[in-house]
C-alpha cells in the first residue's frame, strides 16, 4: 500500500507505525501467555487460549477508531487511520478464516509480493521502455548482491 500510495519517508514512519508497529502490544502479553501455555503455543494461528487472557491491546478493538481518527486529520489519505484500519482489516479476516489461515496467509503474501514486484516493475518500466522483465528481475538481482556485498565490506 505504501508503495502504491508513493509515500515519503515520514508516510512511511506513521503508516509502519499505525499498521505494524501496533503488533508489539504482543510482546508485554508473551511471557504470561508462554509461561501459561508453553513456547510452542507461539505458533498456533491464535493466542486466544480461551482463559480470556487479553494478548491484544485496546488498539485492536474498533474503540480505537476513536483515537486514530482524530490524529488521521491533515494526513494525505489519512495515513494513520488507512493503515491502522487495513492492520485489524486483516486481524478480521485471520480470524474469520482461522481454519485455513496457512492457506490464507500465504494467498494474502502472495498477491502483497506479486503487487511489490508489479509496482517496483512499472515503475523501472519508465526508465527502460525497452526492458522485459526478465531484464528487470535481473537488475534486480544484480542491485540486491551489490547492496549486500557493500554492507559485508562496510561492516569491516
Ligand atoms: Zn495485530
Amino acid at each position: 500500500m505504501g508503495l502504491l500510495l508513493n509515500l515519503d519517508r515520514h508516510e512511511w514512519f506513521v503508516a509502519l507505525t499505525f499498521g505494524v508497529l501496533m503488533d508489539a502490544d504482543h510482546l508485554f502479553a508473551t511471557p504470561r501467555y508462554v509461561s501459561d501455555n508453553g513456547l510452542a503455543a507461539i505458533l498456533r494461528p491464535t493466542w486466544d487460549d480461551g482463559s480470556g487472557f487479553q494478548w491484544r491491546s485496546l488498539f485492536h478493538d474498533p474503540i480505537a477508531f476513536g483515537v486514530v481518527a482524530p490524529l488521521a486529520i491533515g494526513w494525505r489519505f489519512l495515513i494513520p487511520l488507512l493503515f491502522w484500519g487495513t492492520h485489524i482489516g486483516m486481524d478480521y479476516l485471520q480470524v474469520w478464516t482461522i481454519d485455513h489461515s496457512a492457506l490464507v496467509e500465504a494467498v494474502v503474501f502472495a498477491l502483497a509480493c506479486s503487487g511489490i514486484v508489479f509496482i517496483e516493475y512499472r515503475r523501472w518500466k519508465v526508465t527502460m521502455p525497452e526492458g522485459s522483465l526478465r531484464e528487470f528481475l535481473l537488475h534486480v538481482s544484480a542491485s540486491l548482491r551489490s547492496r549486500v556485498s557493500a554492507r559485508r565490506f562496510s561492516s569491516h
